[in-house]
């Protein structure tokens, strides 16, 4: 049966795209199990050269006090921000986060002992995010405000105007942390690279990036993730990750450095990919009825699309039977209700093409199937 048969579930609801671990990886990390010897026990804040290519590639761009000590390999992006999190947050410290929002921010938070704290932005000026609503939003609680760069789910990217406005107010509240998940930064069709929240002044140290391997460099499933953090921080949570068992590998860690080394390379590649995928979704968007018009989502390989049109109530339990409607009709989307936007769901195209163009179908005749009700 292919992939596409009419009886098979297909899926837009994964993060993960289809694509294989590049070569150049692979080859970096046989090398490691080549070597008829024992595997080296990687050191719990990562592998000295993954580290400084890590760091090299932040003052790149423009973050130039990053050094190899600001940063700690991780296994995963999740699992970074969790032990960043146990090391900054005190029980029922808040997170403030932007939403919609990944919906992992959730979990992890809880784990680490906080609180979300949700600061809802609208579809309808763009998920623009004001200094003011910022201001408004603060509370004695907040610890850290969480911001996503380009966003999950939305594709929405902050510019460095927007970031820097932002900052401006966190300045003023030198015990808030700042953290900027910057795991899609090279998934992005503008001209401008994503700004890295690293390059902006900081005097009072509260600037710190989570960063990962599984989305803009290709490497799926290996499990490697990163932070870049002020050094005595790093230190914390590298002394959490020894404690916790959590190095990663060094055959995992050989292929992140070859990806970070051919960044650059590896990131065309997928946007190659996504391209045509992304015209495709946005253009059978623009034509479903009732979905009010998308401005195209400029990171990440997500589209939002607004479907409150066709519930009856934008409530989570309406958007979840419409998300399980969809799924009768043969197609898995991620229910916005756990982004924090009830009444849209977020479809991934980083899939195969004829995935996604069936995909489309399923949805445009579930949609009408309501629309007749
Ligand atoms: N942050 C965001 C915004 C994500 O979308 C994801 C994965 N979906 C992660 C972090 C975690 O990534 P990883 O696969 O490296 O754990």
């Amino acid at each position: 049966m292919s992939a596409t048969s009419s009886s098979s579930l297909l899926s837009l609801a994964s993060g993960y795209g289809p694509y294989p671990t590049p070569a150049v990886a692979v080859e970096a990390a046989m090398a490691t199990l080549r070597t008829n010897q024992a595997l080296p026990v990687p050191a719990a804040e990562g592998q000295p050269a993954l580290r400084e290519a890590l760091a090299a590639r932040y003052q790149h761009r423009g973050a130039t006090h990053v050094t190899p000590d600001h940063v700690v390999v991780t296994p995963g992006g999740k699992a970074g921000l969790l032990t960043l999190l146990q090391a900054v947050l005190q029980p029922g410290d808040e997170v403030l986060v932007p939403t919609p929002a990944w919906f992992g921010f959730w979990e992890v938070t809880r784990q680490a002992g906080g609180v979300v704290r949700t600061l809802p932005l609208s579809a309808d000026n763009n998920y623009a995010f004001t200094p003011a609503q910022l201001t408004e939003a603060l509370t004695p609680r907040t610890r850290l405000l969480l911001l996503t760069n380009p966003n999950n789910p939305t594709g929405r990217l902050y510019t460095r105007a927007e970031v820097g406005a932002l900052l401006a107010v966190t300045q003023q509240h030198p015990e808030l942390l700042v953290l900027s998940d910057e795991i899609y930064d090279l998934v992005q069709f503008g001209e401008k690279p994503t700004p890295t929240l690293l390059s902006f002044p900081d005097p009072h140290a509260q600037h710190l990036v989570l960063n990962g391997f599984s989305k803009s460099l290709e490497l799926v499933g290996w499990g490697v993730g990163y932070l870049v953090v002020p050094p005595a921080l790093a230190r914390t949570c590298a002394a959490i990750q020894f404690a916790t068992g959590k190095s990663v590998p060094v055959p995992a860690q050989a292929a992140a450095q070859a990806a970070v080394e051919a960044a650059d390379a590896i990131a065309a590649d997928l946007l190659a990919q996504l391209a045509p995928n992304r015209a495709q979704l946005l253009h059978a968007l623009a034509t479903l009825p009732l979905v009010p018009a998308l401005p195209p989502p400029a990171g990440t390989y997500y589209a939002f699309p607004d479907l409150r049109a066709y519930l009856p109530a934008a409530e989570p339990a309406e958007a979840a039977n419409l998300v399980a409607h969809i799924k009768r009709h043969g197609l898995e989307v991620v229910d916005g209700t756990n982004c924090g936007a009830p009444g849209f769901v977020r479809l991934s195209y980083a899939v195969e093409p004829e995935v996604l163009t069936e995909a489309l179908g399923r949805l445009r005749t579930a949609l009408a199937a309501v629309a007749s009700k």
